[in-house]
């Protein structure tokens, strides 16, 4: 069978023998009861996979692998901001996990209890996350980035019994306290105060420790060879917490089960990414986004893999560094964003060119449409396939992918591929809710029941959860936010999102669509566009572009010439800058509210994601407003 045959059969039968074809998945974990029913779907939309199934999440990612691997190394810790290597295999991990594990015992947190984990890029994250669900626990990472109101409002969300930090991290070589900024976020919170355990690594020489705070190392010293059995628990009940990256709305906690959880990172593997036991995974994210939970933490260690866990920047020592790590690490398969491959862009292909990554089968990449230039040069640099997968925290792992687990069907620019296994997929005229054929553009939605894996709840808000997601149109579907097409074969193309659709004179346009087009400019390294308020035409199109480095500034009437060629005249940005950067969150999103608020002379608000807040000064100069 070719792979797309193969695909096809595969994805049929998840969508037309659900209950078969998961069950058959269900044999890939290692149940304490393993299921006899696949799904529970009596209160729509609340689903929940394998409800009379018992497994332990740790158990499946560490204990698991003892036996067969446990001298291979699990995880490779490399940081550039320290200077340093680790190697741990599944053994050490074991141990370290178990340590943990009944420290945070010895501090009360049982089964249900949440953990609140604020710590930089290093091993004892990814044992922590281990412990907590090691306890039948409940862990909500929180990206190290955040400033002290925004974890302040997660521990109130979440009220952990504890809360792991650390004297600090590091980025771009610059010390960052961690610990004053959880004392800061601990005074504003209004819930009890947790315990709070700290990891000294001795880079914040005025690390102050409060009466009642444990120091992590000293507390499990007297621990070690300690044993903690792993607490099974149905497999509906909840793993983790994980905090939307908010371009959207108020943060909300994305509620993950542990069952269909375990299930979906271990099919994804399979079928997805290509990647089993014994293979080496690099992630370039941060464990405090979903990408770090699912591919960087626990879909490699479920599988029986090594993973890369790295801390620091990818262009420092020099833009080479992810490169190298592949080359010495003999990594299989690597994950990243495109907005990561565009920065590494500028710095041309050489610094990547120069090493050996014969190992490397994939790139995958995710959490922004790739536009059609950045993967043909990365492709082109690497001389392997590149494969866009398209999904969100809310699902877990992908929604639309290409599959390289049965062989990689034909990649066309532009698309993520095709439906993930178990996914529904119904695209919808976004006013009248009514189904859409080929060729036309729609709200992405998904029929329920979301496949295992997917978010079950938002914590704590169950009405939340049916009010932001499925309320969209009269039928409950599931709406990604998200405006997307999918063409005669079948394959998908993200617009943008939904909330980022322009009405320019009564023309429907995605914002995407139009950076897309300036991005085809050999001059425009990046572009982002915003609809602004227009009293005739409803909004006017605005565009900042970043040039390439080392190319003229081909002028504003060109660029608009390129929109007009590839969109419509009807897209022609109004008004067009040159600019030396766009806000974005630190997960490589665009800000577009953002900037759309400074065009429009508005406060942009307060923006915790945001990766760097001088870049809002480069825009208001810009459009004068400054
Ligand atoms: P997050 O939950 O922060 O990962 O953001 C998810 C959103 O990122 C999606 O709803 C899309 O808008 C966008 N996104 C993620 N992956 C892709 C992709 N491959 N192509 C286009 N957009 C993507």
């Amino acid at each position: 069978m070719t792979p797309k045959e193969q695909y096809d059969a595969l994805y049929e039968r998840s969508v037309e023998e659900p209950d078969a074809f998961w069950l058959e998945q269900a044999q890939l974990v290692d149940w304490q009861r393993f299921p006899k029913q696949a799904l529970q779907y009596e209160k729509p939309p609340f689903a929940y996979w394998y409800p009379d199934g018992q497994l332990n999440l740790c158990h499946n990612a560490v204990d698991r692998h003892l036996e067969a691997r446990g001298n291979q190394t699990a995880l490779i810790w490399v940081s550039t901001e320290v200077e340093r290597e680790q190697r741990i295999t599944y053994q050490a991990l074991y141990r370290q996990v178990n340590e943990m594990a009944a420290l945070l015992r010895n501090l009360g947190v049982g089964k249900g209890d949440r953990v609140l984990i604020y710590l930089p890029m290093i091993p004892e994250t990814v044992v922590a996350m281990m412990a907590t669900v090691r306890l039948g626990a409940v862990h909500s990472v929180v990206f190290g980035g955040f400033a002290a109101h925004s974890l302040a409002s997660r521990i109130d969300d979440a009220t952990p019994t504890v809360v792991m930090t650390a004297d600090a991290g590091m980025r771009g070589g610059k010390v960052i306290p961690y610990k004053p900024l959880l004392d800061a976020a601990l005074e504003h919170a209004q819930s009890a105060r947790p315990q709070v355990v700290v990891v000294n690594r001795g880079l914040d020489p005025d690390l102050k420790m409060g009466e009642g705070d444990t120091d992590y190392h000293s507390a499990v010293a007297p621990l070690a060879g300690v044993e903690i059995p792993p607490e099974m628990v149905a497999s509906s009940d909840p793993s983790y917490i994980l905090y939307t990256s908010g371009t959207t709305g108020r943060p909300k906690g994305v509620q993950r089960d542990t069952g269909g959880h375990a299930v979906s990172m271990i099919a994804s593997m399979k079928y997805i990414y290509g990647v089993g036991a014994g293979d080496v995974m690099f992630s370039g994210s941060d464990i405090g986004w979903v990408v770090g939970h699912s591919y960087i933490v626990y879909a490699p260690l479920l599988v029986g893999a090594t993973t890369v866990v790295y801390e620091g920047i990818p262009i420092r020592p020099d833009p080479g560094i992810w490169w190298s790590m592949v080359e010495k690490y003999k990594v299989n398969c690597m994950f990243t964003s495109p907005t990561a491959i565009r920065v590494l862009k500028k710095s041309g292909p050489d610094y990547i060119k120069k090493y050996d990554f014969s190992s490397l089968r994939w790139l995958f990449l995710a959490g922004e449409p790739l536009d059609r230039q950045t993967h043909a040069w990365v492709s082109e640099t690497l001389g392997k396939p590149v494969v866009d997968n398209y999904w969100q925290t809310e699902t877990g792992w992908p929604i639309l992918s290409n599959f390289a687990g049965l062989g990689l069907m034909e990649t066309k620019f532009g698309s993520p591929c095709k439906p993930s296994l178990g996914y529904n997929i119904r695209l919808v005229d976004s006013q009248s809710g009514a189904q859409l054929g080929a060729d036309v553009k729609g709200a992405l939605m998904i029929q329920p029941p979301l496949p295992p894996g997917c978010m079950t709840t938002i914590y704590n808000n169950d009405d939340g959860f049916v009010e932001t997601y499925f309320s969209r149109f009269d039928e409950p579907l599931y709406a990604t936010f998200d405006y997307a097409m999918y063409d005669q074969d079948g394959y998908y193309f993200i617009m943008g999102r939904d909330d980022d659709v322009l009405t320019v004179a009564g023309y429907r346009m995605g914002t995407r669509e139009i950076e897309e087009a300036l991005c085809t400019h050999p001059a425009v390294a990046e572009a982002a566009v915003v609809g602004v308020k227009d009293e005739i035409k409803t909004q006017e199109v605005v565009a900042f572009v970043v040039l390439t480095g080392g190319l003229d500034n081909p002028g504003a009437e060109s660029l608009r010439d390129v929109v007009s060629k590839e969109v419509g005249p009807i897209a022609k940005p109004r008004d067009l800058y040159v600019v030396s950067g766009v806000p974005k969150t630190r997960s490589g999103k665009v800000l577009r509210r953002a900037i759309l608020a400074i065009c429009e002379g508005r406060d942009p608000g307060d923006l915790p994601t945001i990766e760097d807040a001088a870049v809002l000064d480069v825009i208001r100069e810009a459009v004068g407003t400054g």
